[in-house]
């Protein structure tokens, strides 16, 4: 007999929109076949854990007929193309972010009808990739849909190298880590709103291997400026520099971001302008860049509502009297009502009319769902962690069920030290590889042997500058002893409103660390 394998199965949404009745389905599909639970990822995907093999083909033609895909969310293609979550209608360069975002998905999705054939018994479902929103933009803007001419036109024969991360933003919104990407667009409008094209960032990327000094976190590097009418050509130039130029004989070594730190920015520009045809452009001067996370109650700009629903470590499940998941399935049952996911694991739940404000939030209430933001811990609010253990293979330690504990240990510390609302961003995963961007954090614990974590200091708030290893492993017993030296010193150092990240960088870690050295519990 077959052994009863447990599959892992993860969505693709691009910018994190999730239909109403795709999150029907895979709430119905948690519970017949998964563990009850459906987790959002750090992608704007949704996971369902603990399916077994015979019942993924069922599980993945439930999803596509309900417009979602899988296809790409796995595998060395372009990944879940992320975008800014938030509904705002009446901005139009959000408009154009969630637009683009879709189309390139679109343009990056492999064309193999594998896929189809063997889950779907090759009945084809393509337009239900699509989202309606979008479809509706890509109309009224005249952007049109992008049609391949051949088989496979742009990964070839032998896809990606590695994986592939794209993300499409605005300015001023990090909502999506940009940094860590291999490829970012930022649009570009005139000043009457109109798109004219968008800068390009490119070769983040954080995943890498402890004790292997040639892998490394990156943040991605500001690469130049497209016009709007050639921007798919450029994207293709990217995809096709790094396909025919990735580092195909060491996985470890064949993300963009070892091929543009081997070259260098200008070479990798002269070799992308090559296959593009042109120069590119001047990258465009951009305003500081927040990181939002949009939680609460926020007008659309048409009139009806969106809320940002705190979601800890993106699990959705019920548990005791907390009932989130039965929440969200009354909620989206009724009201038909789309979710957004975010890049911080959180839902939004978009398209709320005015007059079903209290009865929405009284649902989450009473199913035990916290939608007063006061009554969040905000480093609870502000932190990530991966799956780890027990789903993931590659985990050498806890991250998700760990890192509760973290933070309730760290709220305790920094009421002891004198610092009792202070708050930072605080990210965990269970092994190197990275998946919720510790390496951007202001405070990362990376998993580097059974409870013990590499600790990171340094990022910023707004997640714009990459984190440094400022010990290499850290026992969970450990954690108030080596963390209270650090936070005294920054009680009594830290410039005004200085944060936690700001100030680890400022000070520097020989700093950090003599005085660690010389520290006195009181
Ligand atoms: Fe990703 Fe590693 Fe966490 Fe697994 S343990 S989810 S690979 S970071």
């Amino acid at each position: 007999q077959e052994k009863d394998y447990q599959m892992m199965l993860r969505t693709r949404n691009p910018g994190g929109f999730v239909p109403p009745e795709l999150y029907l389905t895979l709430d119905k599909l948690a519970d017949e076949y998964g563990n009850h639970t459906i987790r959002a990822t750090t992608r704007q995907g949704f996971q369902l854990h603990g399916i077994l093999k015979k019942n993924l083909k069922p599980s993945i033609a439930a999803i596509v007929q309900s417009m979602g895909s899988t296809l790409g969310a796995c595998g060395d293609v372009n990944r879940n193309v992320m975008a800014p979550p938030a509904p705002f209608k009446n901005r139009r360069d959000y408009q154009y972010a969630w637009e683009y975002a879709e189309n390139i998905a679109q343009l990056l999705t492999p064309q193999t009808g594998a896929y189809y054939e063997i889950w779907l018994d090759g009945e084809k479902a393509i337009s239900a990739e699509e989202n309606p929103e979008v479809v509706a933009a890509r109309q009224k803007n005249g952007t049109g849909t992008i049609v391949h001419d051949n088989p496979e036109p742009i990964y070839g024969t032998h896809y990606m190298p590695r994986k592939f991360k794209v993300s499409v933003t605005v300015p001023g919104d990090n909502s999506i880590d940009l940094y860590s990407q291999d490829l970012t667009l930022v649009v570009i409008t005139n000043k009457k709103g109109e798109l004219k094209g968008f800068n390009v960032f490119a070769g983040g990327g954080l995943g890498r291997t402890h004790n292997k000094e040639e892998t490394f976190a990156r943040t991605a590097d500001p690469i130049g400026y497209v016009q709007k009418e050639d921007v798919y050509d450029l994207v293709k130039a990217i995809v096709a520099t790094q396909r025919d130029y990735g580092d195909r004989t060491d996985r470890r070594h064949a993300r963009l971001k070892y091929l543009i730190h081997d070259w260098g920015v200008d070479k990798f520009r002269t070799k992308v302008e090559e296959y593009f045809g042109k120069p590119v452009e001047p990258f465009k001067k951009l305003i500081k860049f927040r990181y939002h996370d949009f939680l609460g109650w926020h007008e659309q700009g048409d009139g009806k509502l969106f809320l940002g629903v705190s979601i800890d470590n993106g699990r959705v499940k019920d548990e005791g009297d907390f009932k989130l998941k039965t929440a969200l399935r009354e909620i989206v049952e009724k009201y038909n009502l789309p979710i957004h996911l975010t890049p911080h694991q959180n839902a939004l739940l978009c398209n709320i009319a005015p007059e079903h404000k209290e009865e929405i939030e009284a649902i989450l209430n009473r199913n035990g769902v916290v939608t007063d933001l006061e009554k969040i811990d905000s480093l609870e609010r502000f932190s990530m962690a991966c799956p780890a253990l027990p789903t993931c293979g590659l985990a050498v330690t806890e991250s998700e069920r760990a890192i509760p504990s973290f933070l309730q240990r760290i709220r305790a510390l920094l009421d002891k030290v004198g610092l009792p609302n202070e708050h930072f961003v605080t990210r965990m995963t269970g092994c190197p590889n990275g998946c919720a961007r510790p390496y951007m954090a202001e405070l990362g614990f990376v998993g580097s042997a059974p409870l013990s974590y590499q600790v990171w200091l340094g990022g910023c708030p707004n997640q714009t500058r990459l984190a440094q290893p400022y010990t290499e492993k850290m026992h969970v017993d450990d954690l108030e002893t080596f963390l209270e030296p650090i936070f005294v010193l920054f009680k009594k150092s830290r410039k005004k409103k200085e944060s936690f990240g700001d100030f680890c960088a400022r000070v520097g870690f020989d700093a950090i660390r003599s005085f660690s050295e010389n520290y006195q519990p009181g």
